[in-house]
Order: C-alpha cells, then structure tokens, then sequence
C-alpha cells in the first residue's frame, strides 16, 4: 500500500480523540471509525465469556469463528455474534479489560486486517492507538493528541457522568496512568508518536481550536499535491 486515504489520530485517552476525530470526518466527509471500541467489544466478548487473555488456543478459536462486525449503524457500532455491544463498551470497568486484552497479538492481527479492510473503499479519520505507526504508516496526515492527566481525568468523568456513571477523579488519574503506562510499553504496537505525527496538546485548548488546526493542515496537504 503506498497511498492511503486515511487520517490517522493517535493518543492516550482523554486526550479529546474521539470527539475531535468525529467532527473532523464529519466536517471534510470522511467515514469516522474508533478502533478503541473494536478492542472494547472484543475484550468484553472474550472475558464475558470465560477466555482469559493468555488463553491463546481459546482466544484463536474464537476468532476464528465469531462474527464481528462494526458501524452498521451509530446505535449497533460494535456487534459479535448478533450481540449490539455499543452501550456496555462504554462501561469504566471495559477499559482495563480493552487494555488487557489489547496486548494480545493475535487479537492486535485480527484487528489489524480488518482495520485495514474498513479503509480500503474509503477515505476515513481513523482513531486509535497504532493507527500512524502500525496500522496505516502511509496515512496522508497523522496527528497525536496530548493532554495532561488531570485533564484527561476530568474529561474522562464527564464523558462516564453523561452516561450515569460517577467515578472519583483521584481513582481515574489512576487508571488513567496505569492504563498508559500498559498502552505505551506493551511489546506490540505501543501507543507512541509516529516521528512524522503532528503533535498537539489539547489541555488549554477549545474543541474548536484543535479541530480547526486539522483541517487546516489536511487542507495544506491538499494544496500541495496541485
Ligand atoms: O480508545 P479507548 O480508550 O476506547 O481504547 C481502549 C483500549 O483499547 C486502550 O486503552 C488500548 O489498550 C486499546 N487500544 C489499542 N489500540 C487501538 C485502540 C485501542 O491497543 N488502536
């Protein structure tokens, strides 16, 4: 693949990916798609049902035969086996399991292709971990969002509260560090920059800002292919 048609947005949670990923693809019209919450489904998929992640025969058999399927439609984003797993991927207590079950290279691999398959038919911002530097190296534009902990901690509990669950900050700064210090020094695919990753730190800025300075830099990359 020398080309790809692909946004790429990396970094650790609560750096404002998501929220700013969808307002970038909707604004230039490109399909959004969260990588996370693949992670999220299939890690709650395998832990709910009792395949532990160094249970690598058991992990390889259900892979191989469940049906997983994304995006078909903003209520039914992540489906296995006919289960729609949108809500309850959003639960806190999912994104240590995500985390744990993220390590696994057999599940990185399945992910991988299907990743790769989702953005062959079309342009899209795709947002992650690896997106950059594993997944598509060839994107036409790579960014890395930061944002502090406390920062990412209190983003973290808005978004939980908005859905009904209230989490202490001081337990999330936790979980916030423990989960990237696992997310960035796993052997495989480790979230970290790709050297021509457009770095931003999100704490002190608006929405907005943050969306505004990446379409202005997809907008230069297309000025200089005329
Ligand atoms: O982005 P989100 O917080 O939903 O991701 C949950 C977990 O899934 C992350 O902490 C990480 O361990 C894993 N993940 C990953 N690679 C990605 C996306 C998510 O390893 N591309």
């Amino acid at each position: 693949m020398t080309y790809s048609k692909v946004i790429a947005i990396d970094g650790p949670s609560g750096s404002g990916k998501s929220t700013i990923a969808q307002i970038v693809a909707k604004k230039i019209g490109h399909t959004y798609i969260d990588t996370g919450a693949m992670f999220r489904a299939i890690g709650l998929h395998l832990q709910t049902n009792g395949v532990p992640e160094n249970d690598l025969d058991a992990i390889s058999n259900e892979l191989s035969q469940f049906n997983f399927q994304y995006g078909l439609s903003d209520e039914d984003l992540v489906n296995i086996n006919g289960v729609n797993l949108t809500s309850d991927i959003r639960q806190h207590f999912v994104s240590d399991i995500a985390s744990r079950y993220s390590k696994v290279s057999l599940i990185r691999e399945y992910l991988r292709e299907f990743q790769q398959n989702l953005a062959e038919s079309k342009s899209c911002v795709m947002e992650g971990r690896d997106i950059g530097t594993v997944i598509f190296p060839k994107a036409y534009l790579k960014i890395f969002l930061t944002a502090t902990d406390k920062v990412r901690a209190e983003r973290r509990q808005k978004q939980l509260e908005l859905k009904g669950e209230k989490v202490d900050l001081d337990t999330l700064i936790e979980d916030i560090k423990k989960r990237d210090e696992r997310d960035s020094k796993r052997e495989l695919a480790p979230l970290v920059k790709a050297d021509d990753a457009h770095e931003i730190l999100t704490d002190n800025l608006e929405i907005e800002d943050v969306v505004s300075k990446i379409i202005g830099l997809e907008k230069d990359h297309h000025q200089r292919l005329h």
